[in-house]
């Protein structure tokens, strides 16, 4: 990882509004260590992040992040962001970044164990080089989640609608992928319908009508789904949230894997099925996913 910056921040209550959040940041050395042993992000995964693109310096869709980052936030019964001071934080960090794509990360975690408050911070990294995923696609599998569609409601503890640091099993999920041959993974439930992918969410084209899984408590509502829904919208596409069953993906005319930072992948096959990729159609929806979005 090229890092760019690194920030810690002192989280400010939600409500104490300041025209200036600068006292409470203190830039570190993104290559020295910052975190005391004691911190329950390391120790059990115990927090919340967010990962922002940013191009030529402009950070994509903040707004949308830190919404999302509040709702992690509430799930996970941490104290609530101040989102003007997260903010704050995150244009700092951007200005790091210079030209090309990078990434911010936002990260809350609960703090040293019987420590008074939460530790937060931001970082800024140069961004891999996705143009292969983006322009020749990807290869998925479909994997088991391991739930139901009830499931979350019915076990809320289970955070699954939370952006939580634990991403062991996502990344599983992606080395599982990788050991069948493809490149990535949807997961799908227990009874047979569509989630979303470990790091992205999942978009399906059928005719001129977009869809994408319902965002219900099971999966993660994802900013890049959300700007791309508008977009189709104004270009005259139908848009929609549906519960897919993972049968119907052999109907697709297309489909993709979108997230902030890889943006639209094309998938070039589902479980060995052959999808046909529209690569013109997918260089459009990447060059609106690069133009500067709020
Ligand atoms: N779903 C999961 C599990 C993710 O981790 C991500 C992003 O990392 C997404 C969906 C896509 O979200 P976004 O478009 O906001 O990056």
């Amino acid at each position: 990882m090229a890092w760019r910056f690194a920030l810690m921040i002192d989280p400010a209550a939600a409500g104490d509004d300041r025209a200036d959040y600068a006292d409470t940041f203190t830039e570190v050395d993104p290559a020295a260590p910052a975190l005391t042993v004691g911190e329950l992000s390391t120790q059990r995964g115990d927090g919340i992040f967010e990962s922002i693109g940013v191009v030529d310096g402009h950070p994509q869709e903040v707004t949308a992040h830190l919404e999302r980052l509040a709702h992690s936030a509430q799930l996970c019964e941490l104290p609530l962001p101040n989102l003007a001071q997260w903010r704050a934080a995150v244009d700092r960090a951007a200005a790091h970044c210079g030209p090309g794509e990078s990434v911010v990360k936002l990260i809350l975690s609960r703090g040293v164990e019987h420590g008074p408050a939460p530790t937060a911070w931001v970082t800024a990294a140069a961004a891999s080089d996705f143009t292969r995923a983006r322009t020749e696609g990807i290869r998925v599998v479909t994997l088991d989640r391991g739930y139901s569609l009830a499931t979350p409601a019915r076990a809320p503890w289970l955070l699954l609608g939370a952006k939580t640091l634990s991403y062991a099993v996502n990344m599983a999920a992606l080395r599982e992928a990788k050991r069948r041959g493809a490149d990535d993974a949807i997961f799908t439930t227990s009874d047979g319908y569509v989630l979303e992918a470990p790091t992205a969410s999942l978009i399906v084209r059928r005719g001129d009508t977009f869809v994408t899984p319902a965002p219900n408590a099971g999966i993660l509502h994802g900013t890049t789904q959300l700007s791309l829904f508008e977009h189709l919208a104004l270009r005259g596409f139908a848009v929609g949230y549906e519960t897919i069953p993972v049968a119907t993906l052999a109907e697709a005319d297309a489909a993709w894997l979108v997230s902030s930072v890889r943006l639209a992948a094309p998938i070039t096959a589902i479980d060995d099925a052959p999808l046909a990729v529209d690569a013109e159609f997918t260089a459009s929806l990447n060059t609106y996913l690069l133009s500067p979005r709020d």
